[in-house]
């Protein structure tokens, strides 16, 4: 069972596809003026919200 710290960071995974997320792939866009986290441009493009 893994601990999960809430802090203000969000949960490194994609928002729309749910792909683990590293600093490498990481894709932050601004919608609603929330930061939102995906992993790719497409994905960012993709998202809704809800
Ligand atoms: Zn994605």
């Amino acid at each position: 069972m893994k601990l999960r710290m809430n802090l203000n960071n969000i949960d490194l995974k994609c928002e729309n596809c749910g792909r683990e997320l590293t600093e490498d792939n990481i894709y932050v866009r601004v919608i609603n003026g929330k930061e939102h986290y995906f992993c790719c441009s497409h994905c960012a493009d993709a998202y809704k919200g809800e």
